[in-house]
């Protein structure tokens, strides 16, 4: 299934190689705390802080980088879960980080949209 278009020089992966495709189509295992229509959150593999969850859209988006204007309601609705996420994981009340890496260069490693919700430690200001 190719989704890149011929010619393009956008390096991006095909979606049968997209790991966060495989864990919305459950084919790789992950710890699913919520689900709707449009998005699903789970914890990271590798935490980087006591609270470390991805909310992703179900849909594959490489990045912040690959949205429009036809994606505001999408980026509106994962922003929401975000908020909710971190009130149900009782983070909100001593503060939380939501990162999303956009590009190699700002450490994007998964080239399919995802959101970092960080919290329960202290963060630093400026991010490595
Ligand atoms: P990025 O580096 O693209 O901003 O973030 C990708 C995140 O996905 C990393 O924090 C990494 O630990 C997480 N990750 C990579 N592979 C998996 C996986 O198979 N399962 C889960 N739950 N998280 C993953
Ligand atoms: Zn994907």
């Amino acid at each position: 299934m190719e989704s890149q278009e011929s010619g393009s020089l956008k390096e991006e992966p095909l979606m049968a190689d997209c790991i966060f495709c495989q864990i919305v189509a459950g084919g790789i295992p992950a710890k699913t705390l919520y689900e709707d229509e449009h998005a699903i959150v789970f914890d990271d593999i590798n935490p980087q802080a006591r609270v470390h969850m991805l909310v992703i859209p179900k849909r594959h988006v490489v990045s912040l980088d690959d949205t429009h204007e036809t994606d505001a309601s999408l980026l509106g609705q994962l922003m929401v879960v975000c908020a909710k996420m971190a009130r149900e994981r009782g983070i909100a009340g001593s503060g939380y980080r939501v990162v999303a890496n956009t590009g190699r260069g700002a450490g994007q490693s998964v080239f399919h949209l995802h959101f970092h919700v960080l919290g329960g430690r202290q963060f630093e200001w400026p991010p490595g």
